[in-house]
């Protein structure tokens, strides 16, 4: 044995390895969490995993330091202070099952496996309520409306689609939502001088920085690009004319119509949809001009949604959870998953008519959620079903649950005094079809919209990000700089690192360092909404068509810090 080897085999000893599908977002990539002994020693990058080929984004990379993170809960907290098991359960078991259904509301939202997922279900069947909703709140949640059209749903997307696709269109920052997810994209790109690359946003990009044709709008204004483009690419669409749409939008029409005639040629496309929180001012408006523009493009078009979760909308609508804790008709409230809406100080206000409301976290909540909040396993812990972009994979724990959490079985073992077996999760109820009429009509309604009055006092609209290394300020506690362009600086009397005070008319306040970026247009500035400060400045808003509460841009003034 060499000397290399004898230190190699002494780095390995006691060294194991267990793999599975990291579920940070919905791309599929596998991974490996090296253990050795009780101690997590890193994560592994397998080169001969499908999806990802030995690439994890900084999400995916930093799942050792997620699992053992300082800001892991490791015991209930009631009204924000430590308490116990025992004590939840004697406190709160007999009372959940004393509830009167109507008066009961149980949400769920990510970090569930489907099986996980079918035993809320199970829970709502056997306490009798009727009152169940995703309260998944990330604006990707629109793509589950579905266009009623009597087109053929597209074929799931495969990752040799996207491979072999001539031609790819980007809508939003789907490399922030599904980072790994440029690679395929880029490879496909880069194939042969013919293929193409476009992309819609409203703030430049890294995605695109790679596009032949980056046609960047105004806030809002990307669902009218698409319907352009939709009547472009298939049969006139009444009332979408290219240059009045473009003029609108403040693009240029031979873009447009470039963008069209590659779709025209192209025997292979892939169109990906991407909508962020805070930045997409309309994801329903968003998802269904996709959805439409998709439908009409002629040839083996595919339609891709790069998001973070799937979690299947329920019966009911969150709004309508929300409007019945209003009314004081719906009295307990019990979610469970990891992504609970308690960032958004307007949601938290809603709730405030609550008798109790328990709800589950994986990592500590930031400030104090009344009511019980239990620390729960995180999927990386779990065995199960979880769906990914190119269908289910199973999971299978690398570690056993950190201690002092709770699988989700076990709080609905608890709470029941019993096992119970899971319900199927109801597919696609009705009030997700969406008639292609009200989307045309919005965006011709959109079109006769006369220019908004500026507003004197909130000058600008401030958009967010949400890049893949700042996952729910979990990874940091930076707040990073406020992008504004050199001229709204200049005017502000803001100079490149000054710190500035940011309100927003959603009530938001936060003081932050200002930088000088062209990523935006002006009037507009950019925010990592990677943190629960950041995500504090926007609101909360229930969408009239659809009832999903959405979080859109937001009107806001600042002023540099003296
Ligand atoms: S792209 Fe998604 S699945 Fe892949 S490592 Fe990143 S977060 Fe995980």
């Amino acid at each position: 044995m060499t000397q290399g080897s004898a230190l190699r085999a002494t780095l390995d000893s006691g060294i194991e390895r267990a793999r599975t599908t990291c579920t940070f977002c919905r791309m599929g990539c596998e991974l490996e969490v090296i253990r050795q002994g009780w101690r997590i020693a890193g994560v592994e990058y397998p080169a001969d995993a499908p999806v990802n080929r030995g690439r994890l984004c900084p999400r995916g990379s930093a799942s050792a330091l997620l699992l053992d993170h300082p800001m892991r809960l490791a015991y209930p907290l009631k009204d924000g202070k430590e308490s116990t098991w025992p004590e939840f359960f004697a406190e709160t078991g007999a009372r959940l099952r004393a509830t009167p259904s109507n008066e009961l509301a149980i949400t769920y939202d990510r970090n569930l496996t489907r099986e996980e997922l079918e035993l809320v279900y199970g829970l709502a069947n056997r306490l009798g309520t009727e009152n169940v909703a995703s309260a998944y709140q990330e604006s990707e949640a629109c793509f589950d409306l579905r266009l009623d059209t009597k087109a053929k749903a597209a074929p799931a997307v495969t990752l040799t689609d996207v491979l072999g696709a001539d031609t790819i269109l980007i809508a939003g920052d789907a490399f922030a939502k599904m980072p790994v997810l440029a690679k395929p994209v880029l490879d496909a790109r880069y194939q042969a001088r013919d293929r193409r690359l476009y992309c819609i946003d409203c703030v430049k990009t890294t995605t695109a920085g790679f596009a032949h044709k980056f046609i960047c709008t105004e806030p809002g204004f990307e669902p009218l690009v698409m319907l352009a483009l939709a009547g472009l690419v298939g049969p006139k669409l009444a009332g979408f004319d290219c240059e009045q749409v473009a003029a609108k939008c403040g693009v240029n029409p031979d873009d447009l119509r470039e963008i069209a005639e590659g779709f025209g040629k192209t025997k292979k496309g892939v169109v990906i949809g991407a909508t962020t929180s805070g930045r997409t001012m309309d994801p329903k408006f968003f998802s269904l001009a996709l959805q439409l523009l998709v439908s009409r493009m002629k040839g083996n078009k595919r339609l891709l949604i790069a998001a973070e979760a799937a979690v299947p909308p329920g019966p009911c609508r969150f709004s309508e959870v929300l409007a019945a804790i209003e009314s004081g008709e719906v009295k307990t409230l019990l979610n469970l998953g990891d992504g609970f809406p308690r960032d958004y100080p307007g949601l938290v206000e809603r709730l405030s008519k609550l008798d109790l409301l328990v709800t589950t976290a994986t990592m500590r909540p930031a400030g104090v959620t009344p009511g019980w909040v239990l620390p729960v396993a995180m999927n990386l812990e779990k065995h199960g079903s979880f769906s990914t972009v190119w269908g289910q994979v199973n999971l299978s724990p690398v570690l056993t649950p950190a201690s002092g959490t709770r699988l989700v079985s076990e709080i609905v073992a608890g709470l029941l005094d019993d096992r119970i077996s899971g319900e199927s999760v109801p597919e696609s109820p009705d009030w997700l079809k969406v008639p292609v009429k009200s989307v045309t009509d919005q965006g011709r309604a959109m079109l006769k919209r006369p220019e908004t009055e500026p507003d004197p006092e909130f000058r600008f609209v401030l958009l967010a990000e949400q890049p893949a290394y700042d996952f729910r300020g979990i990874f940091s506690q930076v707040v990073h700089p406020l992008l504004m362009t050199r001229s709204d600086a200049g005017q502000l009397g803001v100079e490149d690192g000054d710190r500035v005070k940011l309100e927003t008319r959603a009530g938001g306040k936060l003081e932050l360092p200002a930088a000088i970026s062209d990523r935006v247009g002006e009037g507009t500035m950019l925010v990592n909404s990677g943190c629960p400060e950041t995500r504090a400045l926007f609101p909360c808003e229930v969408d009239k068509l659809t009832g999903i509460v959405t979080i859109p841009p937001v009107r806001a003034k600042l002023w540099r810090s003296e």
